[in-house]
């Protein structure tokens, strides 16, 4: 029988498919803070994307450094066990987030990627300006 109740699988589940993570609540709460109102991870649309401004046309996608791979990071750093599982794990998730920005793109929605490094660490000041830029973004392209 399953030893883990609802809540906590679900909280497991959802930081393995790298919903709701810290960084992701962060810039949820700075563009809520400006007066955006968004979907969260509408699964109606390509790659179910984490935050979607329909009003606006525009989509935000927090990516977590490791999982999508993001070159010349400090906070990728290529796995040193299993590294062909990883390997082959990290760039299926970016031929994914490559194949589901471009059908955005061709539906017509702007898509910007907001990289966990550009959140995480980063004082409170610069994170202030870095989402008065984001929700400027989301409004005016
Ligand atoms: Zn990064």
């Amino acid at each position: 029988m399953d030893r883990i109740d609802a809540k906590t699988r679900s909280a497991l589940m959802s930081r393995i498919r790298g919903k709701n993570t810290k960084p992701e609540l962060s810039v949820r709460k700075g563009l809520f803070a400006r007066g955006l109102r968004y979907r969260l991870h509408d699964s109606r649309l390509p790659g179910t994307p984490d935050l979607v401004f329909p009003k606006h046309r525009a989509i935000i996608q927090v990516h977590g450094c490791f999982w999508h791979g993001h070159e010349q990071c400090k906070l990728y750093k290529p796995p040193s066990s299993n590294v062909d599982y990883w390997t082959t794990k990290i760039a299926r998730n970016k031929a994914n987030d490559y194949r589901s920005s471009t059908q955005l793109d061709e539906m017509g929605w702007r898509v910007r990627v907001v990289w966990e490094c550009s959140i995480r660490g980063q004082s409170a000041d610069r994170l202030e300006a870095f989402y008065d830029e984001l929700a400027d973004w989301v409004r005016h392209g």
